[in-house]
């Protein structure tokens, strides 16, 4: 493996504690972003993912220098750092901002990269159309005439098949999920205490009911370790096998939610309503 270990080597390393926002947290789980912040016990990312990693933004290059032939878009910039357009602590970089020249604007494009496309049913994701609405402000706030942006997916799972979304520039509801996290880092600062876990859902399996944990937490580098959601890459069946423990919590679940509504489209209620 001398080789592939040198390549290994040359791979960024992502495990680093982090120190500031990046546009990419948002929608994400706030008790996960925050523990970034700290030395809390995780997965490492294995060097599979590494190089996943490293060959998914290599794709984007090449699918923007594509783009660049193109008579009608022209790239303006690539890989642009927008930390100037964001309030203090939030960083992100933009993939590519695009000129087209024949409608005469400009517009931020992120690419994607995905998993067998065609089983995706819920694309755009929430959180990658939050991105690059911060994006759109951002820019805005640096002065580029933007008021809207591209979400571009492909499968990198060998099809390379594609879909294009556009996102419009309603910004209203960013600052208010900025400030959840900001808010769950100063309590933090204060004295190390951890937003709630994500609240689980209630699924019906025949006539029984089972609470399961939201899907984020099966991806999550910290669960099972920092973080222990009752959850296994086996969801259903290592519920089933703790079903006592979960009816216990259904039961606790069911009160919590008759005593409270649950708007879904209410990030701050979702995140501070921890089972
Ligand atoms: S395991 Fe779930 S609740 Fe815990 S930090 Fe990860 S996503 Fe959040």
């Amino acid at each position: 493996m001398e080789i592939l270990d040198e390549i290994y080597k040359q791979l960024k390393q992502e495990d680093r504690i982090k120190e500031c926002f990046y546009v990419t947290d948002l929608g994400v789980c706030p008790r996960k972003v925050i523990m970034d912040f700290g030395d809390y016990k995780k997965k490492p990312l294995t060097n599979a993912e590494r190089l996943m990693f490293h060959k998914a933004e290599s794709d984007h290059r090449e699918m923007a220098t594509l783009l660049n032939y193109s008579n009608r878009y022209s790239i303006m910039k690539q890989e642009m750092s927008i930390n100037d357009g964001l309030p203090e602590m939030w960083h992100g970089r933009l993939d590519c901002l695009v000129y087209d020249l024949q409608l005469n604007e400009m517009f931020p494009v992120d690419w994607k990269g995905t998993r067998s496309l065609k089983y995706q049913v819920e694309l755009p994701k929430a959180n990658h159309v939050l991105q690059v609405k911060c994006y759109i402000w951002a820019l805005y706030q640096m002065n580029y005439p933007v008021n809207k942006g591209k979400l571009i997916y492909t499968d990198r799972t060998g099809s390379y098949d594609g879909m294009e979304f556009e996102v419009d520039g309603d910004i209203r509801e960013l600052s208010p999920l900025m400030q959840v996290y900001e808010v769950a880092y100063r309590i933090y600062e204060q004295d190390k205490t951890l937003p709630n876990m994500l609240p689980r859902i209630i699924k019906q399996i025949k006539d029984e009911y089972y609470l399961i944990p939201d899907w984020q937490c099966g991806y999550c580098k910290y669960q099972g370790l920092s973080c222990k959601p009752n959850m296994s890459k086996n969801k259903i069946a290592e519920i089933k096998d703790n079903k006592l423990v979960m009816r216990k919590g259904y039961e606790e679940y069911e009160k919590h939610i008759t005593s409270k509504k649950v708007e879904e489209d209410d990030f701050i209620t979702f995140c501070n309503q921890g089972v």
